[in-house]
């Protein structure tokens, strides 16, 4: 993760959000009373639900899309992976919508991550408080928050591991969350990131050499443009002139 600097709204947002939230509040409304009524037919339930999900559906606009992929680069808020090469991602709300109705169509609420990162098994509504009730998981475009400061990125040139430790409490649930070290089910980031931090490893003997064409590379490797620049940032740049 690294900290990322917001855009502006984009117009539809700022034209249709208090809206879209007035439309989407009514059908819930609709919905919650059909579902409680006792003669209530299902296909009049499952009509209000249809409603919700399509008033609910509106923050998935192509223009909301396009600039959280120009603002994230097109790599995950969370994993730093690029996505764009083989999928479109997903608008992510950083305080989950099932919860926070009320940011459903909030700009500084709306990230974007993949799919894995997005998926039930990791994010999905998992949203950890601490004692006093702030979110113990990073939001990289709040101003205020280096996840740098919470997360510990360790090159193991032995093993070829690149890993990601949570340094403190909230660097742990993000670590566990998203299965930054893929303990569980995400293998293939940590061997697809150990990779490519090797590769850089590589590309830095050439540099200290003198080769100009790896320090060009390394240097493009620390762009927040690029994947995992975090890693790159915190393991490659020191060492480059
Ligand atoms: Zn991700």
């Amino acid at each position: 993760m690294i900290p990322v600097v917001r855009s502006s709204q984009p117009a539809v947002l700022r034209k249709n959000s208090a809206k879209w939230l007035t439309k989407l509040r009514e059908a819930q409304t609709q919905y919650q009373v059909l579902n409680s009524a006792p003669d209530a037919k299902i296909a009049q339930v499952k009509e209000a639900k249809r409603r919700v999900d399509n008033a609910q559906n509106k923050y998935r606009h192509s223009a909301v899309k396009d600039a959280l992929d120009n603002m994230f680069h097109g790599k995950c808020a969370y994993c730093e992976s690029k996505i764009t090469i083989v999928t479109y991602g997903a608008i992510e709300h950083f305080f989950p919508k099932s919860v926070h109705i009320e940011l459903t169509f909030e700009w500084r609420n709306l990230l974007f991550s993949c799919d894995l990162c997005n998926d039930v098994n990791h994010k999905g509504t998992n949203f950890p408080l601490d004692g006093n009730g702030n979110p113990l998981l990073i939001d990289p475009t709040d101003g205020i928050t280096d996840p740098r400061t919470h997360l510990e990125f360790v090159w193991d040139g032995i093993a070829g591991v690149a890993s990601i430790f949570g340094r403190d409490q909230r660097g742990r649930a993000v670590e566990t969350i998203f299965d930054l070290n893929g303990i569980n089910r995400r293998k293939e980031l940590v061997n697809h990131r150990s990779r490519y931090i090797k590769r850089l490893f590589a590309l830095l003997r050439l540099a200290q050499q003198g080769d100009n064409e790896a320090i060009a590379l390394l240097r493009e490797a620390c762009d927040p443009s690029a994947e995992y620049s975090a890693f790159a940032l915190a393991c490659i740049r020191p060492y480059l002139s």
